[in-house]
């Protein structure tokens, strides 16, 4: 039996983590994996697309309403191909830190049972463009080792990448956790492909993949399925299997090496030199 793989997923607000990981375990079920996915957003939407809706009630909002004595049955449930679904959830608006849902969380599905044998994956999608607190909880407890950032070309999307990076390298230092690579969910930037590969290269790590922007995930989406559901034979469907199998052969786990402020900004710049030059 292959061991568990656990991963957390960083990236910018918006970015595309929810949907991204999402898309990526219909791809890893495909493969005959066994998926859990840990919603650790207040959100409480990094499920909705496996459970075909939000049908999932929060573990912080089931402890508020039921108290500590709760069953494993009430804060996870079964979606799209037996992947196992659990939504952290968070505090009231304005009360109390959002990262603490995730700490809760995690202990709560350690004491019932939910980390069974026959998990090939759990991913943790993380809020933020921030590793602090709560928010760093699954990779500085040494809950997922492997840790995925999603991002554009975007740049406040890289920007978030990088300072997720000197978060992971903080943590890495006392910890096993390691990043495993880049993912771009593009945002059609010029030059995004080449950008990305540098970004990444200069953090130490490598662009895991390159996953096309593409209408049909809002149209999935609005049906409340992810594309491999939804459309089973379009191009994005492949790109997701594509990731999948990207993700089950990686092996390059790096300690990154994150970039100062000017460096990024130099980066930029060359690739949006590049694109001035060939528009004239
Ligand atoms: P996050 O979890 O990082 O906050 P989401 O996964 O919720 O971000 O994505 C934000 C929006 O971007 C979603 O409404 C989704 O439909 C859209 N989106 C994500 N990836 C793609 C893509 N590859 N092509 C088109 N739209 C996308
Ligand atoms: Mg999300």
């Amino acid at each position: 039996m292959s061991e568990l793989r656990q991963i957390a997923i960083y990236g910018k607000g918006g970015i595309g983590k929810s949907t991204t990981t999402q898309n990526l375990t219909a791809g890893l079920v495909e493969h005959g994996k066994k998926v859990m996915v840990v919603g650790c957003d207040p959100k409480a939407d990094s499920t909705r697309l496996l459970l075909g809706g939000l049908a999932q009630k929060t573990v912080l909002d089931t402890i508020r309403d039921e108290g500590e004595d709760i069953e494993l049955s009430e804060i996870l449930r079964e979606g799209y191909g037996g992947t196992k679904c659990v939504e952290s959830g968070g505090p009231e608006p304005g009360v109390g830190c959002a990262g603490r849902g995730i700490i809760t969380s995690i202990n709560m599905l350690e004491n019932l049972g939910a980390y069974t044998d026959d998990l090939d994956y759990v991913f943790y999608d993380v809020l933020g463009d921030v590793v602090c607190g709560g928010f760093a909880m699954p990779i500085r407890e040494g809950k997922a080792k492997e840790i995925y950032i999603v991002a554009s070309g975007e740049m406040m999307a890289l920007y978030a990448a990088n300072n997720i990076a000197k978060g992971i390298r903080r943590y890495a230092r006392t910890g096993g956790v390691r990043l495993g690579g880049i993912i771009c969910n593009s945002r059609n930037v010029d030059w995004e492909l080449d950008l990305l590969r540098t970004f990444s290269a200069e953090l130490g790590t490598k662009l895991l993949y390159f996953v096309p922007r593409d209408n049909v995930v809002q149209r999935a989406e609005i049906h409340k399925q992810t594309v491999i559901q939804y459309s089973p034979n379009c191009a994005q469907a492949q790109e997701y299997r594509n990731l999948a199998q990207a993700l089950i052969d990686n092996r390059d786990f790096v300690i990154p090496k994150p970039m100062t402020q000017e460096r990024l900004e130099e980066i930029l710049l060359k690739f949006g030199k590049l694109d001035a030059d060939y528009s004239i």
